[in-house]
């Protein structure tokens, strides 16, 4: 007899699976591979595989968010990262780790728990009743994607990302850009100057759109070529491909907008629209690309404004099944329409081993706590967790959700002015301080770190 039916035992689910056993509760982890199924970019059968790189990026608690969420993860007594230690391999500041030793120790600790039971199925449809987390990733096999597609609706369910670059708003220079909405439009929560604008003169707008044709890009893998992404999300360079003047016609237009510094007309305009509820990170409208990060950075600072820009997440295109979050999903994962069923990992619409692991901690830990009786206490919002999972129930816009990364952005800002370069550090402290207030009655029942 089980308790809850998790889909998927990746990074998200396996996670979800140890925090509920060892809750006490009984979980069925449902994991199609082994079972003579496979996905596009998985080559095993173990739980918990890491399909590309083997770093869990950097471990830096004190100066980087995903560093941060590390920690916090730790303290929650996390399988993943806990594992992650274990079979830790020599990479300076980041946690990196033995892939092959990593996701054997997973599933090794998950098959000798006795709450935990491994069924190796493709599962093709949403249960209609039973508690069920679904963590089936960015490659969920196509008649659950189906079944989830049904429930959700059509238009929230997307097969592939296209990830325009986001902004930091404080590394904008406001005395080139502007804001000002296209023809001055206001909008139901608008005041007409809804957009940030850089300008761009003829020479300029050659010269970026030269860096673009050249730029190096990044090849879609094999497997994901027949995916018709080119619908409603070209790059910007194909699009600059079919002729130079493409993208002021598009994303670049610039009718409707007048240089408030100048009083002018430019000759094209790129536009930033707010991309979080709390006004701190701006994406920039249309501009989804595959250029390489490291030429997409170097040719997005030559746009007037952005010379000094900080980017929270470079724009790219992948193969990639998410939910919009938060439009279905309560505070507590809970799909709105049929709320048995929670999401957890990279289909909310988080991105990365370490957020799709971290979601599937919470998601597992909100269970447990519904299970029991007891009242879940959401994660201050300033803490690593609760920035990530903010985001994706609530703070995120809803209109263009893309996946996203943890990021010092998401974090609510200071109230009063902190100098750029102690800020980093000011945002893990005040993270630290919150996150062991939340955790004290936690610890007091012992659900911390052994
Ligand atoms: P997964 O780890 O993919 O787990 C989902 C599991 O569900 C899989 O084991 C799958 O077999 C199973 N499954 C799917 N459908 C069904 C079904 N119907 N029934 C039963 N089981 C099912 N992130 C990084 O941080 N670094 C990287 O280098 C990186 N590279 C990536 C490369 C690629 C090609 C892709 C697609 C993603 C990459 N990611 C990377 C992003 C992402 O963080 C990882 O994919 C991560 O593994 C997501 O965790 P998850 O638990 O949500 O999904």
């Amino acid at each position: 007899m089980t308790d809850v039916h998790i889909i998927g035992g990746g990074l998200a689910g396996s996670e979800a699976a140890w925090q509920l056993a060892e809750a006490g509760v009984k979980v069925r982890l449902s994991e199609m591979r082994g079972s003579g199924e496979m996905t596009p970019a998985h080559q095993t059968d173990g739980l918990a595989e890491l399909v590309c790189s083997n770093s869990f990026r950097s471990d830096d608690a004190e100066k980087n968010a995903v560093g941060l969420l590390h920690q916090e993860m730790r303290d929650l007594n996390s399988l993943i990262i806990g594992q992650g230690d274990k079979h830790r391999l020599p990479a300076g500041s980041a946690l990196a780790v033995d892939r092959d030793h990593f996701s054997e120790g997973v599933t090794k600790v998950l098959c000798e728990h006795p709450n935990v039971d491994i069924v190796r199925e493709r599962v093709d449809k949403l249960p209609e009743s039973g508690l069920t987390i679904v963590a089936t990733g960015p490659l969920t096999a196509m008649a659950l994607a189906e079944s989830i597609g049904a429930a959700t609706g059509e238009d929230s369910l997307a097969f592939f990302d296209a990830i325009a670059p986001i902004v930091y708003k404080d590394s904008i220079n406001m005395n080139i850009a502007w804001m000002q909405s296209r023809w001055d439009k206001i909008g139901p929560e608008g005041d007409g100057k809804d957009y940030i604008n850089c300008p761009m003169d003829k020479a300029r707008y050659e010269a970026f759109i030269q860096g673009l044709l050249e730029g190096e890009k990044t090849d879609f893998k094999e497997w994901e070529k027949n995916t018709p992404y080119f619908e409603g999300c070209m790059p910007i360079e194909v699009m600059a491909s079919r002729g130079s003047e493409t993208l002021r016609f598009g994303p670049m237009k610039p009718v409707g907008l007048t240089n408030a510094h100048t009083g002018e007309s430019a000759y094209a305009v790129v536009q930033l629209r707010q991309d979080n509820a709390l006004g701190t990170l701006w994406n920039m409208v249309g501009f989804q690309t595959k250029l390489k990060y490291g030429a997409q950075a170097d040719l997005l600072k030559t746009i007037p404004g952005l010379e000094n820009a900080e980017f929270a997440r470079m724009g790219g295109l992948h193969r990639n099944t998410f939910i919009n979050a938060p439009k279905l999903l309560d505070k507590q994962m809970r799909l709105k329409k049929a709320p048995h069923i929670r999401f957890a990992g990279q289909i909310t619409g988080c991105e990365g081993y370490v957020e799709s692991a971290a979601v599937g901690l919470m998601v597992g830990r909100m269970v447990a706590a519904e299970i029991k009786g007891e009242t879940f206490t959401y994660p201050p919002q300033t803490t690593a967790f609760g920035a990530l999972l903010s985001h994706i129930t609530g703070g995120a816009d809803a209109r263009d959700y893309q996946p996203m990364n943890v990021n010092f952005g998401l974090f609510p800002p200071f109230e009063q002015r902190v100098k750029k370069k102690e800020r980093k550090e000011a945002y893990t402290a005040r993270a630290r301080a919150d996150f062991v207030e939340w955790h004290r009655p936690l610890s007091a029942k012992g659900m911390q770190l052994a």
